[in-house]
């Protein structure tokens, strides 16, 4: 059966301080309200260390990695270097990624098959800009970013993978997808991955949403069949909605 997952992006917030006291707030609410909900934090890098270590019932996740495994490559943050914090997940592909710091699929195919050979757990993340949901281009806009990424592994790389559908225009904009709309896309990429692997596969992969999730929407999301969770952003940084969104399943 596949994870349900819910994970907070905390993106360039919180400083140390700020951070540790969100991470024990997270933890200690997750802690007093067990549920079957595999909750994760992905904080700032420089974070890792130190909110691992207060972590109990809650996972790690970095929120990106670079593209090569170690060097001379200044300022950037190996998958091996987010492994030894103690981390088990990564984030790769956000859109912010992608737009800000002009990521292509070959980048990302490079970070995912790192992260995997490290045992880390890559959550990848796809999604349509506006434009292309208007011009009616989204299906085909995500089947070919995973077509150029995800879809090149085999059967047992790709089942480590976590995937999160975030359309772009709905990433900190307050406009969520409407749950048709989520629906239809996560049912869309399952087939694909029972067409390109096999059913079972299909069926145990988890498909997270994201797009201003928020306490008073995740519900509806999460109700959907093929919706196996969230990635949240802005309202992860506020421990009481996060908690109010894992408690939405
Ligand atoms: C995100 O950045 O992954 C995200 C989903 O952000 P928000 O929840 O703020 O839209």
């Amino acid at each position: 059966m596949r994870k349900k997952i819910v994970a907070g992006n905390w993106k360039m917030n919180t400083t140390l301080s700020e951070g540790i006291e969100l991470a024990r707030q997270v933890n200690s609410l997750v802690e007093n309200n067990p549920s079957d909900v595999t909750v994760v934090v992905a904080p700032p890098f420089i974070h890792l260390a130190e909110i691992r270590k207060l972590l109990t019932n809650v996972y790690l996740a970095a929120q990106n990695c670079a593209s090569e495994s170690r060097g001379a490559f200044t300022g950037e943050v190996s998958v091996e270097m987010i492994k030894s914090t103690g981390a088990q997940y990564v984030i790769i592909g956000h859109s912010e990624r992608r737009s800000y710091f002009k990521e292509d699929n070959d980048t990302l195919f490079k970070k995912t098959k790192l992260a995997i050979d490290q045992e880390l757990i890559p959550i990848f993340c796809c999604g349509e800009q506006l434009s292309e949901r208007e011009a009616g281009k989204y299906f085909s806009t995500v089947k070919d970013q995973l077509d150029e990424t995800i879809f090149k592994f085999d059967e047992r790389q790709f089942r480590k993978i976590v995937i999160a559908y975030e359309p772009v225009w709905a990433i900190g904009t307050g406009v969520n997808a409407t749950p048709q709309q989520a629906q239809e896309m996560h049912k869309f990429i399952r087939e694909l991955i029972a067409k390109k692997f096999n059913e079972s596969l299909a069926e145990d992969t988890t498909i997270l949403y994201g797009g201003s999730c928020k306490p008073s929407n995740a519900k509806e999301l999460f109700d959907n069949p093929d919706v196996d969770g969230g990635l949240i952003g802005g309202a992860s940084l506020q421990a009481g909605d996060f908690m109010a969104i894992i408690q939405s399943f």
